[in-house]
């Protein structure tokens, strides 16, 4: 499996934003962006960005990097996610968002199994989910509605995931996801619209990136 090898709170500094990339760190004070701000990383961070507002190619790239790092995807499939979201009817941007939401990692982080889409993925990854009763271990699954998701009965003791299960109320849960059926269970109600989503990211940016 590709990874980001950078340090994953570097990421949120260089996009200014918080991308919830740690789990619970993300949500308590220490998390560097609640300490220092959104300065960019390394030594010349602030000077760098001062008076340099970005436009046009500078914004639509650094907005696709931003997404791609919320998801936890790599360019190629970025790509491929962005000209199956062109050929769907509808908008495209949100064509895009919508199919990113609806990956099986994205959907046990939302469901609250885990708590950074990081996580998610180790759990996919490492068959402790299942989907509809049968083992998932593809994270780019793409969910549907009426899809219970949960994690197999053999993982559920492990503390992390106790741990994230246990808190995930506090974190709360987009209207998309519901109570599942069984133990440690979700179910998706219906598919995610954009209103579900982060509204601070601005995808008509990436569309027009990709349309040059
Ligand atoms: Fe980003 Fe989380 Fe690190 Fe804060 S703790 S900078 S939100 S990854």
């Amino acid at each position: 499996m590709a990874r980001y090898r950078e340090a994953v709170c570097r990421l949120c500094r260089r996009e200014g934003a918080k991308l919830f990339l740690k789990g619970d760190r993300c949500y308590k004070p220490s998390c560097p962006i609640e300490k220092r701000g959104t300065q960019p990383p390394g030594q010349h961070g602030n000077s760098m960005r001062r008076g340099k507002a970005l436009v046009g190619y500078g914004q639509q790239l650094r907005e696709k990097q931003k997404v791609k790092r919320i998801y936890f995807v790599l360019e190629g499939q970025f790509r491929n996610y962005f000209e199956r979201a062109a050929r769907l009817k509808g908008i495209t941007g949100e064509n895009l968002l919508i199919l990113l939401e609806r990956r099986l990692d994205n959907a046990v982080y939302r469901g609250g199994f885990a708590t950074s889409r990081r996580q998610a993925r180790q759990l996919v990854n490492h068959g402790h989910i299942e989907v509809n009763g049968r083992k998932v271990d593809i994270p780019s699954f793409q969910v549907k509605t009426g899809d219970q998701i949960a994690v197999r009965e053999s993982s559920r003791a492990i503390s992390h995931v106790e741990g994230a299960w246990s808190t995930a109320a506090g974190r709360g849960r987009p209207s998309w996801v519901q109570p599942g059926d069984g133990e440690m269970s979700v179910r998706i109600g219906t598919l995610p619209v954009r209103d579900d989503i982060d509204r601070s990211i601005n995808e008509q940016l990436i569309v027009e990136l990709y349309s040059k």
